[in-house]
């Protein structure tokens, strides 16, 4: 009997799989049976190699996205490369640090450019084609940050709120026609994004002692979620924020 959580035979696109949590996702998904189109700006050779290991196709799919552009051409991309679109992560996003007081407005048009309307934007390109087809998953990577204000980092908190939101919004649109749209939430996953954090020690003590598991999670912490969202196994969860997150939410 098939496993609720197999993926033979899916064909996904996620983005910004050239190092950390997209990485692992695409690696996961792969694991799990899945074809994997792999879309962002910087080569993601490795990680096609490690789905190809795995006995899987990769496709590479160059685009920025941080705008609205690229995005029905990566849908038509991954569909000329597989066939079929089952699976949409997205997973590409950045971070600027500053006091509120100092945030810029090029910070603030690049993180919500990214995080925000470049997600938006390939959520509406899948799920054109998801709902023609009457099934799909969607999944936005959130953020502790989709819950909380965070510190020095107006412009991430902004868009991670808003990846919720808009994870919720279009769930209620298109629950009903079988295109299940959720998000995962990490909680502090080491990994390029986080390494100020991670190097400044007064920080990554005030963090470790707030997080029930005692350790930062690793980027393939998240898989398992992703895996679980893009799968039948969660046919009947509809806009939810998945914290993957060692606890912290929970303190
Ligand atoms: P990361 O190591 O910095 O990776 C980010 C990925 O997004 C990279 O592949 C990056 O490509 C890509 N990307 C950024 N801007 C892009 C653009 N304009 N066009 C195309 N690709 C772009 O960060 P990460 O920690 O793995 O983060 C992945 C996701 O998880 C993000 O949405 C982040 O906000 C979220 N998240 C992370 C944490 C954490 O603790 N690490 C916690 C909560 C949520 P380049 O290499 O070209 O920059």
């Amino acid at each position: 009997m098939r496993s609720p959580f197999d993926l033979t035979g899916r064909a996904a696109i996620v983005t910004g799989t050239n190092k950390g949590i997209g990485r692992a996702i695409a690696l996961s998904l792969a694991e799990a049976g899945a074809d994997v189109a792999l879309a962002g700006r910087s080569a993601a050779d490795e990680t096609a190699e490690g789905v190809r290991a795995l006995g899987r196709r990769a496709a590479l799919i160059p685009a920025d996205l941080g705008s609205a552009e690229p995005a029905g051409r990566i849908v038509e991309e991954a569909l000329a490369a597989f066939g079929r679109l089952d699976i949409l992560v997205n997973n590409a996003g950045i971070i600027r640090r500053a006091d509120a007081v100092d945030f810029t407005e090029a910070d603030w048009d690049a993180v919500i450019d990214t995080n925000l309307k470049g997600l938006f934007f390939l959520c509406q390109a899948a799920g054109r084609h998801m709902l023609g087809q009457g099934r799909g998953k969607i999944v936005n990577i959130a953020s502790l940050l989709s819950f909380q204000g965070g510190i020095r980092v107006p412009g991430y908190a902004a868009a991670k709120s808003g990846v919720a939101g808009i994870t919720r919004a279009l769930a209620n649109e298109w629950a009903g026609s079988g295109v299940n749209v959720n998000a995962i939430a990490p909680g502090y996953i080491a990994t390029e994004n986080t390494t100020a954090l991670q190097a400044d020690e007064t920080r990554n003590r005030q963090i470790l002692e707030r997080i029930p598991a005692g350790r930062w999670g690793a980027p393939s912490d998240i898989g398992g979620a992703a895996v679980f969202l893009a799968s039948s196994a969660s046919d009947y969860v509809n806009g939810h924020i998945l914290a993957v997150d060692g606890g912290w939410l929970g303190r």
